[in-house]
Order: structure tokens, then sequence, then C-alpha cells
């Protein structure tokens, strides 16, 4: 096995697509060895051997690596003409992780290595900089102490133990920056930071290079299973066994002087796309002090410069004189970078983030990496890439993050805004978007004051189908209670509404109408902000901005429609949500939830009287108030979506949904129905459940009502032949939800095959339609052979099905599911992302055994997964005919099955 892979001077046994081996960062060092760009010379120890660190111990690694490394520091010294752990002629190198995919935040970094008292006073003495040699050294001490000796803040209000000695000194000499410390000062930090770290861990700074070097190779290994990695790969799903390279490089120095130099730069803005150079660099310093935010960074090119000025309020002349650019201060280097990055992004095909060091004049690259980027730069930048000639189409989907998509389809704060504005609290990012408004907590107060044009956030600590008139009215819904599948998160999300929910840190007190959060008490009114694609709440209104959807975002959406495969619907219950996903590229309606349009206006009194009917024939009168009303919905959805197949499914709800909870309600319903409260409030309570959700709901009640089924049929069927009267090219599919059995379906179908022959004859002309069940209970799954020969398709309900599948309840499992990711139980909330194995294992069988009993099965997939790009793909598969998602998700969804279309191919 080979252990170690050198590089330098053009040449490398490396290369760029051995990320797996070599850690991004290492093959990426090899890679512009090759392509002739000046790179430090150095060696990466590849990851195979830190898994075997991990498996075999420290001992063993050594043993088998010993030999190697001792020749690749010989590699580095050939090159260089110095030696390492040799005083009289030094060289310093520096020690970094690299993992395969990158991992901000858990790189652990070691710069100036190999330096001790008499190595400071060479440099001193070669350099004629006694300055940079003894900064070079507090800064080795202070960060070996760090990384590798773990001398770290011990509780997270400390300072840092060696910014404490900093500022102690700071203090004492009465200066303000580290820069105006002289070079006894430093000499003394130096002294001050080894007695520190004696006194911390009993033994003394190693002052031989080897020794040195060994311990920052052993930090790295064990960075990889060190608390903040850990999670990290938890949360971007990085697998445990990848393992980190570590890479060992000549120093080069950007603190020698006034003219040495380090920064950090992007080929193209990674915020907007645009295709401008850009990035920021510091003379006379290194590596951490660019991002460490002490001194200010300046722009390196004059344009950026001149851009940040103008926004800093700084005027030309205090730019000028103050924070020149690189292409102003080191004119030859600066143009040298801007050749070289020029020169990766063609190698690349893409947009590179690098870091660079200027020593003595002299122009080094460190780093290159495709740079991370904002959902509108992600598409700004692969459409110019492709206008460029530089990737195909197919690459231009490829390179697409479908979920980044959400920051480009909802309003967006604006980013300065956001950066000063003070998070309270944070939730799941339920429903997309960024909202601002004045606290209300209840539906009514909502719409009163949506009415007088004042713009809210309904602050809840859960919602119920109550309140979705006020939901539609605020600007966004904010609840304590509730995961991703809950009420509020599903119905934001049809509404296109930002909505954060289960944020548990959150006191609502609906008595005293007031929220805590972070200490701090909201009373109703008090402006808040809210991220849904984040979960973060802030304090105050933070300003937004609209986005655009034209340009290349639509040129990339007509390149998902190129490469597809499958197609995209849409869950809409209403014709605006309609209309809203057909702009968003929705090629019909997947699922209608007919229960959602009970609850508006008037409506849900007629709901009531039907539920509390002591009989059919009472019942039936009420069914006819509704009549209209759902017919009348029906036209307006079947008219949107003129040419597009619409499924609606049969009532689902638990009937107690309907029933009325307030006393004020229950006394209004007894006068509607001539009754007395006693004999109301009798009823409401028979029809109270133990378990809802397990209860008499889905195709239950029209089993047990046939009458609801006749009338939502006869409302379909209606509605279908008015509009085609109207010239409306329509495709009525009517679903039932919630079967288990085949004579389940069996039934439904008949009611509505003969309610529609009933309509039919009364009005001389008929329709096409289309009869088909919801795949939501593990019953139905695994008899689908059964079913499928009654009906003309499925749709996976996988919010029930994952609820039944797992045993998890929809609503409650959001108190353990957080708990169960963090103790890796659960690598994913399965009602987010679909459960491939078990959950997926019944979509993949249904669908199976159904088109094998009935070919002509169309089959597609209804739950929240039909919006979740890593559940599509898998849908993509299993070659479903189509997805179906809320509306705002309509563009992810058609991204992510081109994307499926374009790798599987
Ligand atoms: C489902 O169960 O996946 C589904 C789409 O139906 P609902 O969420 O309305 O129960
Ligand atoms: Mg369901």
């Amino acid at each position: 096995m080979k252990a170690i892979y050198t590089f330098g001077n053009g040449q490398a046994e490396g290369r760029a697509d051995m990320k797996d081996l070599l850690g991004g960062k290492g093959a990426n060092l090899a890679e512009m060895n090759l392509i002739g760009v000046p790179v430090p010379p150095g060696f990466t120890i590849t990851t195979e051997i830190c898994t075997l660190y991990n498996q075999k111990g420290r001992e063993a690694v050594v043993e088998m690596i010993k030999d190697d490394v001792m020749k690749s520091v010989e590699h580095i010294e050939k090159l260089t003409g110095n030696k390492f752990n040799d005083p009289s002629n030094p060289q310093l190198v520096s020690v970094r992780s690299g993992a395969p995919v990158s991992m901000p935040g858990m790189m652990d970094t070691v710069l100036n290595l190999g330096i001790n008292d008499e190595v400071a006073e060479t440099l001193a003495k070669k350099s004629g900089n006694p300055r940079f040699a003894w900064d070079s050294y507090r800064r080795f001490v202070q960060m070996y102490g760090d990384v590798v000796l773990g001398m770290k803040p011990t509780n997270k209000t400390d300072i840092d133990p060696f910014e404490a000695i900093i500022e102690e000194l700071k203090e004492k000499k009465g200066v303000k920056f580290d820069t105006e410390l002289d070079v006894d000062d430093l000499k003394e930090l130096v002294v001050r930071f080894k007695a520190a770290v004696k006194e911390n861990t009993g033994k003394d700074f190693p002052t031989d290079a080897y020794d040195q070097l060994w311990g920052a190779i052993y930090a790295v290994f064990d960075s990889w299973n060190n608390d903040r990695a850990i999670l990290y790969r938890r949360m971007n799903q990085i697998p445990e066994e990848y393992g980190t390279a570590v890479n060992v490089q000549a120093m080069v120095y950007g603190n020698m002087g006034n003219n040495s130099a380090t920064g950090v730069c992007f080929s193209r803005d990674a915020g907007t796309g645009e295709n401008l150079f850009n990035g920021e660099y510091l003379i006379n310093a290194q590596g951490e002090d660019v991002v460490a935010g002490v001194r200010t960074p300046q722009q390196i090119m004059t344009e950026g410069s001149r851009r940040w000025a103008k926004l800093q309020g700084i005027s030309e002349e205090e730019r000028a004189a103050k924070y020149p650019s690189l292409e102003e201060s080191m004119p030859e280097c600066a143009k040298q970078l801007v050749d070289i990055q020029h020169k990766l992004e063609e190698h690349y095909h893409d947009m590179q983030d690098m870091e660079f060091t200027i020593q003595d004049g002299k122009l080094w690259l460190l780093q290159t990496r495709n740079g991370k980027r904002t959902g509108a730069a992600m598409v700004k930048i692969a459409m110019d890439l492709l206008r460029e000639g530089a990737i195909d189409e197919k690459t231009v989907i490829k390179r697409m993050e479908p979920g980044k998509l959400d920051e480009l389809l909802h309003p967006v704060f604006d980013k300065a805004a956001v950066k000063s504005a003070k998070v309270m609290a944070k939730g799941l990012p339920a429903s997309p978007g960024a909202a601002t408004g004045q606290i209300v907590f209840f539906a009514d107060d909502a719409e009163e004051w949506a009415s007088r044009k004042k713009k809210v956030i309904m602050v809840r600590i859960e919602t119920s189908p109550e309140d979705l008139r006020g939901m539609s009215v605020a600007q966004g819904i904010l609840t304590a209670r509730g995961g991703m599948t809950s009420h509020a998160a599903v119905v934001a999300r049809g509404m296109g509404k930002c909505c954060v929910s289960g944020a548990g840190t959150i006191k609502v007190d609906y008595k005293a109408r007031t929220v805590e959060m972070d200490g701090k008490t909201y009373n109703e009114g008090d402006w808040i902000s809210i991220n849904g694609s984040t979960g973060e709440v802030y304090d105050g209104a933070v300003a937004t901005v609209d986005p655009d959807l034209g340009g290349d975002y639509a040129a990339v959406m007509a390149l998902a429609e190129k490469f597809s495969t499958m197609d995209v619907y849409t869950n809409a219950d209403s014709p605006r949500d309609a209309r809203k996903a057909r702009e968003l590229g929705a090629h019909g309606i997947g699922l209608c939830r007919t229960e959602h349009m009970f609850f508006e206006g008037d409506r849900i009194k007629a709901m009531r009287e039907m539920i509390i009917a002591p009989d059919e024939a009472t019942r039936r009168v009420a069914l006819a108030k509704l009549l209209p009303l759902q017919r009348g919905d029906f036209e307006g959805i079947f008219e949107a979506m003129d040419g597009y197949e619409v499924t609606i499914r049969l009532l689902d709800p638990p009937l107690h949904e309907f029933v009325p909870h307030q006393l004020e309600t229950m006394r209004e319903l007894a006068e509607q129905t001539g009754r007395t409260l006693e004999e109301v409030k009798l009823i409401c309570d028979g029809l109270e459940e133990f378990n809802p959700m397990l209860g008499h709901r889905g195709c239950r009640l029209g089993n047990t009502y046939p009458e609801i089924t006749e009338m939502q049929a006869r409302a379909i069927i209606e509605a279908a032949l008015n509009v085609k009267a109207k010239g409306v090219d329509v495709h009525p599919k009517i679903m039932v939800p919630l079967i288990g059995v085949k004579n389940e379906i069996k039934m439904q179908a008949n009611i509505i095959n003969e309610t529609a022959k009933k309509v039919f004859a009364e009005r001389g002309e008929t329709v096409a339609y289309k009869v088909g069940t919801m795949i939501e209970i593990p019953r139905a799954a695994l008899v689908a052979d059964q079913i499928a020969e009654v009906v003309d398709f499925f749709s996976f309900g996988t919010n029930d099905l994952t609820q039944m599948t797992f045993g998890y309840s929809r609503d409650d499992a959001g108190k353990f599911l957080a708990i169960y990711k963090n103790l890796g139980i659960l690598k994913e909330d399965p009602f987010q992302v679909l459960d491939q194995e078990g959950v997926g294992q019944l979509v993949e069988m249904a669908t199976r055994k159904g088109r094998a009993a009935n070919p002509d099965l169309n089959v597609g997939i209804c739950g929240e997964h039909g919006g979740e790009p890593k559940s599509v793909k898998f849908c993509n598969k299993l070659k479903l005919n189509y997805v179906s998602c809320s509306p705002y998700r309509v563009p992810i969804a058609r991204l992510a099955a081109a994307q499926a279309a374009v790798e599987e191919a």
C-alpha cells in the first residue's frame, strides 16, 4: 500500500481525481503542480492511513509509515535546499488536514512547524527580519498548543488561553493591535505561552522538529473523530469511513514584511454568480488572519475594492490610501493571480475558491477547490459556463443542488440586513422563504389585522385546521410544536407560505398573549422575522427582497424539462395553488385534499351538520348544501389545470376534526340544527376517538356513509362536464384514501361508477375519468396485486405509509426523532427523506405487484417525499410515472427528476 504521495516543482504522484485517497486538498495540490501553478513542495499521507490509524492504533501506523515520512521530508528538503530539524539552515512546514469532501470548521491546521529558539534566531538573521521570525514562532506555539496539545478554553464563555495572555501583554504595553507588539514582546509571548503549556500539560513544549511533526500528524488523524467533525458528518451524511488525509508542505511566509501577504479569492462571485474575480488579502499576515476578523482585509481587485468602499461609506481617497487593492499594492502578483485563477477555472470547469500567499514578492497557491455558492450563484454560474462552452447541458443539470432552488422561489432576506439581525430561536425549516410581521396568536386576529393591511406572523403552540384562514393571510407561521409533516408545515408548504415549526425553546402564553424567546418577552403586535429555509427566528423586522424567476432560472428549468423522464405533479387544493404550481412547471395535480375545502367560510357549518346527522336522510340534506360549493371549487381547479390530469381525493381526515370543541361553536350548531346544547355535546363526545389517525377516517368514512362519496363523486363529475362544455380539456382522476383491503376500494369504486353513470344519464353527456387509490397502509402495499385489479392508478401516500411502517405518529414523532438523529439511531427524519430501505421496499414491491396485475397501472407518489430530491431519485429508479409535491417544491422535484435521468443514463 502506497502511504504517501509527494508533489513539488511541477511534478506530482497524485492527481485531481484521487480525492478519495488524497482528500480534496491533497488531490488539488498535486493537480496544480501538474498544470504549472506555483505550489510549495510537500506530501500527502493518504486517507487509508487514517483509517488504519483508527483501526490499528498509533504505534502500528508509525511503524508502517516512518521511513516514508523521512523520505518525503527529504523530498521537500531537496527542492528547497533547506533542512528540517537543522537550526543552521531550517526548513519549516505546515501540516493540514483534508478529507475527500470539504468539512469546513473541522479542519485542523498547524503552521510554522519545525521552529524552536535556535531556529527562530537563524530565521531572524537570514531574513534580516526578527519580527517575522518571532511572530512565526509565537504563532506556532499558539497553534500547536491549541491543535496538538489541546489547550483550549474550558468552557464556552472563557476566552482562548493564549489570547488571554496576548490581551494581558497588550494591556500592559498600552497597545490595541497585535501588530503594535515589538520583537521583545513577541519573545516574551513565546516564553509565556510555553510556561502556560507546561503548567497545563505538565510537559515541556517539544523542541525537536520531528517530535513536533509526529504530534501534528496524530492530531490531524485524531481530529477525524472530534465532536464537531462527527456532528458535521452526521448533518451532511458524510460516511464515517472516509478518513482524512494529512498534507505536509514547505512553509511560505505571508508575514515576512510589507512585500508579503496572504489571501483568499474566488474566480466568480459566490453570492450572486457574477463573473467577477474577487477576494480579500492582508499584507504582512499569515493564514488565518484574513478570516479571523482582527484586521480589516483588503480587496484583491480595484473594482471590488471600490464597491466595498462604497458599501462601507469610505471615500476613494481614504480607500486608496488605507485599503488599496492587491492590483494597486502588488500589481505584478495581482496580474499573476488573475492569470492563475483563469487557468484553474478553465481546468476545473467550475468556480474556484483559492488560498494564496505572497512571500517577498513571490506568489504561491496553497489550495483550490470548487467554491461553495448560493442558489442564485449556482444557477448563474452553471448557465454562464454553458454559454462559455466550458460545460455541456447535462453537466449543468448535474451541478445543481435541487434543494437550493428554494432560495430562488421565495422572498429572501436582504443579505446585509440578516447579518446584523439577532437570532432568538431556531425551529425546523418547515416551509422556505423569509417573512417579517407583527406577532398575533389567534387565527381570527390574523384575519382582522390583515384586513387592516397589517403584516402578521402567526405564532402558535401548534396549528389545527381551524387556523387555516389565519395562516392564509399571515406572512408566516411560527409554531412551538410539530414536525415537518405537522399540519402547520404541510399547509404552509402548500400555500408557499414561510413557516418555522417545532421551535421548542419558545414559550407561548395564549392567555397573556406573549411569547418568550431567548429570555425576551414579546407581546402581540411586536415585530419578528422568520426564515423558513433555515428555521431561524429573528428579533424585529428584517428587510426582504423579491426573487427573479426569469433568465437563468428559466433556462435551467428548461434543461430539466428536456432531460427528465418522470413527470412532476403538484399537491394543490385551490385554483390559486393550481395556477401557481403550473407556473412553476407542474404537469397536473397529484393530490387535491378535499377536506381542506370544508373549512372555508360557512362550509364548516354544513359539514358539521352532516357529521352530527342522526340518519341518512338528514345527512343527505346537509350534503346537498355542500355539493354546489365543492362543484364550484373543482371547476376552478379543472380550469386552472386545462389539459392536465387532476387527482381529487375523497374526504380523508378523522370525523372528530370537524366536531366543534368550543362551547360557543356547539351552541351555534345546536341552534342551526334545532337541537339542545346537551344533545350536541353528547353527539360530539360520541365522535371523540382514542387514536383518530387510526380511526374513522379515509375510505372508512365513505364506506360507512356512502352518501358522502356519492356527493363528492357527483360534484367532481358534474364539474368536469360543466368545464368540458366550456371547452376545457379536463382529465379527472378520483382517488380513494386509506385503503387496506380490496373490498374497501371495490365498494368505493362501485359508488363512484354508479354515481357517474347516473350523472351521465341525467346530462346526456359523458367525460372520461379514472378511479384509483392511495397506497398508504402497509397492508395495501402487501396486497397491491389484488387492489390493482380494480383501479386505474396508485398514489403512494408516504406520510401515512411512513407513519404506519415505523409505528411513529406523524404528529408526535418530532419529540424523539431529533434525539434519534443525534444518537445516530436514525440518519434522517423518515418523514422528510423517504426511508428507502424499509418504506421504500413497500413502495417497490407494491409497484411491481401492481403493474404485474395491471400492466396499464399508473403509479405516482404524493406524500411529502415527492418534493425531496433523494426520494425523487428513488422514485425515478422505480420508474414511477410521476411525483407530486407542494407547488413551491415543484421546481426542486423537476430538477431532481432530471438529475436522476442524467445520472442513471
Ligand atoms: C400521505 O399520507 O402521504 C398523504 C399524502 O396524505 P395525507 O398527508 O393527507 O394524510
Ligand atoms: Mg395520508
